[in-house]
């Protein structure tokens, strides 16, 4: 075995059906008497439901801001900022997927308030201590061991509502987290576990939401592995894949999610010549692959019908330069060299649809 450094995450986590219900009891373990509760529009009604509940344990909430918008708009922030002031809360309660808690985050980080998450999608912000924020149209991300939440509670009966297209985006989101923790260059033992044990709950459940969205035993393993799969992302170092993410992401505007998905095979298969071992790893946990983990990756995501081609999400051909420009300026630490014109030529094939070999 190779040497290895392995640091564990310090988060509590609540994971099952009807856990929303111990948030009374959290908030009591922790002493704290007057939540923030925060949402995206889309999901005020969770909030409402959640003061319903916290009003019948005598919780006084301070304040609720249901404004959180995706890659933490920092005037959004700003906003919230004025309310937990102007509330005095004494802790940020986020419910909804990666938007609102990089919220709930970003207004932790700046006054020091408890965070505790309830997700809603699988995208695994609740279990890093990584925060990404826009501000000019350019988002930056830092790390810093304050803004990992204190507390997540994972209820699946909170995701039955999620979209099966979000459901399927989401989950690939969180299968590339644990497929770079594989060849991370501080990957070790503990992690790659976590890493394989997610990759493979989630390809399997993925395919069974996408086919029955009320299925709660899917539901329950898909949520499994995104906290596996979070934890990884929490722990180890990113490559190519998420530098690619971000950039896209941050420079064009695209949403996160879908260009996960959509990079995903591509990134792996650039990268597949210098970690044979990892791709024979993957490939174990990946379906109907016969020994080829891209083929695995390609079947499943033609499985979850998602879109397949960073055009169909908007972006403009004469934009493939500028990314392969932003994509190798500062690169994240890579198995494999990260040339220009190879880049270039992955973010062309991803824009265009075609499968990646
Ligand atoms: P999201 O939070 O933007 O949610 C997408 C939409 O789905 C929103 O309108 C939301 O209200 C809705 N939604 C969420 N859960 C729902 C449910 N159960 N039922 C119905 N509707 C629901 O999407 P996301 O993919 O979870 O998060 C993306 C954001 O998270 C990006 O800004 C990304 O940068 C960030 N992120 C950060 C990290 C990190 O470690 N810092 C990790 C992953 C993602």
């Amino acid at each position: 075995m190779d040497s290895f450094e392995y640091n564990s995450v310090p988060s509590r986590v609540i994971f099952g059906s009807g856990k929303l219900k111990k948030l009374p009891a959290e908030l009591d373990r922790l002493k704290l008497l007057s939540p923030l509760l925060l949402s995206t529009p889309r999901q005020r009604g969770l909030i409402d439901n959640l003061k319903d509940n916290l009003e019948s344990h005598q919780i006084k909430w301070a304040g609720i801001f249901d404004e959180a918008a995706m890659h933490t708009p920092t005037d959004v922030t700003d906003r919230a900022m004025i309310m937990t002031k102007s509330s005095n809360a004494d802790c940020v309660v986020s419910i909804g997927g990666g938007s609102t808690i990089g919220l709930g985050k970003a207004v932790s980080v700046r006054t020091g308030l408890p965070h505790i998450c309830i997700p809603t999608t699988y995208a695994g912000s609740e279990m890093t201590p990584i925060l990404g924020e826009t501000a000019d149209g350019v988002k930056k991300t830092r790390t810093d061991p304050k803004i990992l939440p204190g507390t997540v509670i994972y209820d699946v009966d909170l995701t039955m509502t999620l979209p099966s297209s979000i459901s399927a985006t989401s989950g690939i989101n969180a299968i590339a987290h644990g497929v770079e923790a594989l060849y991370a260059i501080n990957a070790n033992p503990i992690i790659n576990l976590m890493a394989l044990e997610g990759i493979r709950a989630l390809a399997k459940s993925l395919p069974a939401i996408i086919a029955s969205p009320s299925d709660k035993t899917a539901r329950t393993s898909a949520q499994y592995g995104a906290w596996l799969c979070g934890t990884c992302l929490g722990s180890v170092g990113m490559a190519l894949h998420h530098k690619l993410c971000h950039t896209l992401g941050g420079s064009f505007n695209l949403p996160h999610a879908e260009t996960h998905t959509i990079i995903l095979p591509h990134a792996l298969s650039y990268n597949a010549p210098e970690i044979p071992a990892v791709m024979a790893k993957l490939a174990l946990v990946l379906h109907d692959c016969e020994g080829d983990a891209i083929r695995g990756l390609n079947i499943l995501l033609a499985r979850l019908k998602v879109k397949r081609g960073l055009k169909e999400l908007g972006m403009r051909e004469e934009d493939i330069d500028k990314a392969a420009d932003l994509a190798v300026a500062s690169p994240y630490r890579n198995p494999r060299k990260v040339e220009r014109d190879s880049i270039r030529e992955l973010i062309r094939r991803a824009w265009a649809g075609e499968d990646a070999k």
